[in-house]
């Protein structure tokens, strides 16, 4: 099991106010599976992900991820997991703007402490994976929104992450570009990649072999009410 989530909970505090926003959330993910979190807006989907990207803790409830609790880890051993086990891609891609798309994939591994040599040349290699191998050296502003969230993706990879997660990864781009990520979402599963993505576009959900719901902060999966 990749994701094992049992009765999370996720409060706000609003002044004197408690605002649960995610509300006794069972959720789980085999290895190598494909699945989408559909859900209106504000009903809990990046709360959500943001606890299981280990970005955030849970008020209450359990979760493991690849087997390891992650309730009980502090900041840094929680930035271990990030680096090591997950790979990120975000609507707005979120590239460093100044640094070339060679450099903003290699990023991750010098986190990692990979030797210099090595980084660059996984870097090349996770962006000719995702069809960029002639545009290492342009800068973001130089791709088109498509091709930037591929080097989004290739930074998300690189690092060989047991699961990525993904939210909204299609939401900025045209119909088109959208089509190129799932295909690419689509062989990197092949290969063994998890998938985890939010999404609120129903043909963009149907690319993954599974989908579940959220509303209100309460998540349906499998028919069964979690
Ligand atoms: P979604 O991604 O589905 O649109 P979010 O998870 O971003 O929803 O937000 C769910 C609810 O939690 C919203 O009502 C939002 O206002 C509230 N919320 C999100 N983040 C915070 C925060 N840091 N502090 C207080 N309320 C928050
Ligand atoms: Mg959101």
């Amino acid at each position: 099991m990749i994701l094992e989530l049992r009765d999370i909970c996720k409060d706000y505090i609003q002044g004197k106010m408690t605002v649960p926003v995610l509300k006794n959330v069972c959720f789980e993910m085999e290895e190598g599976e494909y699945v989408a979190i559909m859900g209106p807006s504000g009903s809990g989907k990046t709360t959500l992900m943001n606890i299981i990207g280990c970005l955030d803790q849970a008020t209450s409830g359990s979760f493991l991820l690849d087997g390891e609790d992650i309730g009980s880890m502090n900041d840094n051993q929680m930035s271990e997991i990030r680096l090591h086990k997950i790979g990120f891609v975000f609507q707005s891609f979120q590239l460093l703007p100044r640094q070339s798309a060679l450099e903003n994939v290699m990023l991750p591994l010098s986190y990692a402490k990979v030797p210099k040599k090595e980084r660059r040349e996984r870097a090349v290699e996770a962006l000719e994976r995702v069809g960029l191998g002639e545009r290492i050296d342009f800068k973001p502003t130089q791709l088109s929104g498509g091709q930037k969230q591929r080097v989004a993706i290739a930074r998300a990879i690189v690092n060989r992450p047991k699961i990525l997660l993904a939210d909204e990864p299609t939401g900025a781009l045209d119909s088109r570009s959208g089509e190129q990520v799932m295909e690419l979402f689509h062989s990197l599963n092949e290969e063994g990649v998890s998938i985890l993505m939010i999404t609120h576009d129903a043909d963009i959900a149907s690319c993954a072999q599974r989908q579940v719901i959220i509303r209100d902060g309460i998540l349906r999966q499998g028919g069964k009410e979690g």
